[in-house]
């Protein structure tokens, strides 16, 4: 066997992956249980509140992209779940359906302005207002409140140390950081890699410093 060979771990399609080690720890419903695989061609769906009644009725005109689980303390996350699941949408694929009246505005001074449902707590959207910031145009949405099948499976998490914030226990850090790998599921302590270089240059441009 070569050099390269060893290094580059010849013959390892052969051998099975590792078992999980971390499959106790629980990160989110849509991921825990193996995570459903994006259909080519998803055209987008239906999101639903929980309300048994009178639920608020959001279409999302499109498929998602940078679908990922999130530990900031501002995403809204189903219950018992320690990271939530959201991903991007272009604003003027967003439309309210039906029960636009139960929508409220959860923090009107934050970045993204997230719309929940007044009787579920449920948040249906979050839109960047602000013209100058380098998300405007695109809304937060929670696939998981679609019955459709086919959404961008989930690609990183963000956020992962913002968890100890609501309450996780420092030390379960490292197994759950292990979960997250073990799934496929990059863990960062803010945003992607991508997401982050598109911030910056956006700032640069503003800033004149990149043309
Ligand atoms: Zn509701
Ligand atoms: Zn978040």
């Amino acid at each position: 066997m070569g050099l390269l060979d060893r290094l580059f771990g010849a013959g390892q399609e052969t051998s099975a992956p590792p078992a999980p080690k971390y499959q106790h720890v629980k990160i989110h419903p849509q991921v825990d249980s193996g995570i459903a695989p994006t259909k080519d061609g998803f055209a987008g769906g239906t999101l639903t509140c929980k309300c048994q009644t009178d639920p608020v009725v959001v279409r999302v005109g499109a498929q998602t992209a940078h679908n990922h689980v999130c530990g900031c303390t501002k995403c809204w996350k189903p219950k018992g779940a320690i990271f939530s699941q959201v991903a991007v949408v272009g604003s003027d694929k967003v439309t309210v359906e039906q029960n636009a009246d139960k929508l409220e505005l959860v923090d009107a001074s934050a970045t993204i302005q997230r719309h929940a449902c007044k009787g579920c707590g449920v948040h249906m959207y979050g839109r960047v207002e602000d013209a100058g910031h380098p998300f405007h145009g695109l809304d937060f949405v929670h696939t998981e409140l679609s019955q459709e099948r086919g959404w961008a499976t989930p690609e990183f998490a963000a956020f992962v140390s913002s968890i100890i914030e609501a309450g996780v226990d420092p030390g379960r850090m490292f197994e759950i950081r292990g979960r997250l790998n073990e799934i496929g599921l990059p863990p960062y302590d803010c945003l992607s890699p991508a997401l982050m270089d598109v911030i910056a240059t956006h700032v640069a441009k503003s800033k004149g410093v990149l043309a």
